[in-house]
């Protein structure tokens, strides 16, 4: 049996990250069963992954976190109320009924991982990555983040750093409000959505002070 650095098992499907063919070959699989027993239709298939590639994404989430960073107030009402926050930006919908977003700061940096299967604040980020669905991720990311954030993303955090990680759920979605780096103190919230990456939603990267 082969295990991890802290001993424990490995999970038993596999390598980090699953491959773009596994996981099209799952979803092939489950969408023909869904069709055959008439739970969803090819066309609602279809129509859902089109909305998804054009129209939601991280850019939505990267809109919320660049008004947070410029507007106190709207960032109070963010971190009470992710879900009602987003609304009022006409950002919401299926996947985001129960949005909480948590702020990084220099004592703690937080991500997210969904323990159980890909849950994951669609409205605000778009679809997961294929690695955020990948067992290894999410074992590792509970069991030993510090060393999964600097081997598998390059985020080297100070040992002064606590880390926190949220297990996001069908019922509460988690995201994070990345830290505004420094150097952009002129910058528009316009330029600044531009600084605001996927990964650093989910807590598996920084925002980078512009070059
Ligand atoms: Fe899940």
């Amino acid at each position: 049996m082969t295990t991890t650095e802290s001993g424990s098992p490995a999970p038993v499907s596999g390598t980090f990250p699953v491959t773009d063919e596994e996981i099209a070959a799952r979803v092939k699989a489950l969408e023909s069963l869904l069709i055959d027993k008439g739970v969803t239709s090819e066309l609602a298939v279809d129509k859902i992954a089109e909305m998804y590639e054009r129209e939601v994404g991280p850019h939505l989430g990267a809109a919320v976190v660049a008004r947070a960073w410029t507007d106190p107030e709207f960032k109070q009402r963010l971190l009470d109320d992710a879900t009602e926050a987003c609304r009022e930006m006409g950002i919401g919908g299926m996947q985001g009924e129960d949005m909480v977003v948590i702020e990084n700061t220099g004592d703690v940096h937080n991500a997210i991982v969904c323990t159980l299967c890909s849950c994951y604040p669609w409205p605000t980020l778009g679809l997961p990555p294929n690695w955020y669905k990948a067992p290894a991720y999410r074992a590792r990311m509970v069991k030993e983040p510090r060393t999964v954030l600097r081997e598998e993303f390059g985020v080297d955090l100070p040992e002064q750093t606590e880390i926190r990680i949220w297990d996001t759920s069908a019922e509460v979605r988690y995201w994070v409000l990345p830290q505004r780096p420094p150097g952009t103190e002129d910058m528009t919230e316009e330029q600044l959505r531009e600084l605001v990456s996927r990964d650093s939603m989910i807590g598996v990267g920084l925002v980078a002070a512009p070059a």
